[in-house]
């Protein structure tokens, strides 16, 4: 059996190495590295998958929340609502542009800020709720969008666990996510969902003049060659990271679906253990399971994840610290307690390896190893 990895990015690639290969060495001999025709042919091709008006390039999926950020003028002092439980880079460039990050808990059920929670942290300083797709599935967005239209808030979707997820409204709408708010971003870090071989990101939205906006920003605040109306960043995805990314695009689909084959095989091996939660598939969301996610009920998953190990399973923890209880983002407005539900997601989720190439060979090791631990040492 081969080893077995959380992401196996070397087998992905030896099943498309003669696109990728020629494609990269087509940039190389192209001499055009930087904003080259691949960067623009992906970014329509991208914007066709999204079905969304604008994709806007960049180098990195925290540099498109930054930049989607300076985008809509926030300032200062200004309040953002975005979940507790969720990857730091969220709330790292609230902090950053020195905004005021306003921390809330998630939903239990689909890991996904929850919407009351929302409501209750809006104050007359409130500006923007960012969302985030957590592990592969929508949050809550018609909600989030009604809110947010009530109190005349912006919406940024970080939709960098979750591209390809589609979201259904209500009256039986899709829409991809990162294209339902005002500005979306992603990331391309090869461990994603739509990973490059390096690092890249992406911005999108529907409205002109944020995208006209975001491509000033991103391209150190030019409006024309050496003329600088603002202050932005150097933000650019490389023309060699589009050509893979233009590939990968290609299979996307395919590798959420063999995402979902590996998790519908967890959830039918662990359906009848009591100390595995599942994750909740959310009923308006498809998922596409950037992460494997279960919780544990009474189990000690430090000694789970030593016995897997010791099996060649890995197994990692997403996330082990909330945002508030993080020494960067500590302060005088939150204490241990204040978010129930992440800080117990924190001290009892466990992710499994979660990919493209699973073998049934590998799931079974996996799934076997892990109800074994339980067999032995809860079940007997
Ligand atoms: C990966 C990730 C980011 C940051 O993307 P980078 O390309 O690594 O900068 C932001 N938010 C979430 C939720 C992520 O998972």
């Amino acid at each position: 059996m081969k080893k077995i990895q959380m992401v196996d990015l070397g087998s992905q690639y030896e099943k498309i190495q003669d696109e990728i290969d020629t494609a990269v060495l087509n940039v190389i001999r192209s001499c055009a590295y930087i904003n080259g025709p691949e960067v623009k042919s992906f970014q329509s091709e991208l914007e066709s998958y999204l079905d969304v008006k604008h994709v806007i390039p960049c180098a990195n999926g925290t540099d498109a929340l930054q930049i989607a950020m300076m985008a809509l003028g926030l300032k200062p002092g200004d309040e953002v609502i975005t979940a507790d439980f969720t990857y730091v880079a969220t709330a790292e460039v609230i902090a950053l542009l020195q905004l005021t990050p306003v921390l809330v808990d998630v939903d239990p059920d689909t890991f996904n800020i929850d919407v009351e929670a929302i409501k209750a942290a809006i104050t007359p300083k409130t500006k923007a709720i960012v969302p985030v797709h957590l592990f592969g599935q929508a949050a809550p967005m018609e909600e989030i969008m009604a809110v947010a239209k009530a109190h005349n808030l912006y919406v940024i979707e970080d939709a960098a666990q979750a591209i390809g997820a589609e979201y259904t409204f209500s009256d039986g709408r899709k829409q991809r996510v990162g294209t339902i708010g005002d500005i979306g971003a992603t990331s391309f870090f090869p461990s994603k969902n739509l990973g490059c071989y390096g690092d890249g990101g992406a911005i999108f939205t529907n409205n002109d003049t944020y995208a006209a906006n975001l491509r000033v920003i991103a391209n150190h605040g030019q409006t024309r060659q050496y003329y600088h109306d603002e202050v932005g960043v150097n933000s650019r995805l490389d023309s060699i990271q589009a050509a893979i990314l233009r590939i990968k695009l290609r299979h996307l689909d395919e590798y959420s679906h063999q995402r979902n084959i590996a998790a519908d095989f967890y959830d039918k091996a662990f359906k009848d253990i009591p100390q595995i939660k599942t994750p909740v598939r959310f009923k308006q969301s498809n998922h596409v399971f950037h992460q494997y996610t279960m919780i544990l009920n009474g189990v000690d998953r430090e000694t789970l994840r030593t016995y897997l190990m010791d099996r060649d399973v890995p197994a990692m923890i997403y996330y082990p610290v909330p945002l508030h209880l993080q020494k960067a983002y500590r302060d005088e407005r939150y204490n241990e307690g204040d978010f129930p539900v992440t800080e117990n997601l924190c001290e009892n989720v466990i992710s499994l390896p979660m990919q493209t190439e699973l073998s049934t060979e590998q799931l079974t090791h996996i799934t076997e190893s892990v109800k074994s631990f339980i067999k032995n040492n809860y079940q007997s």
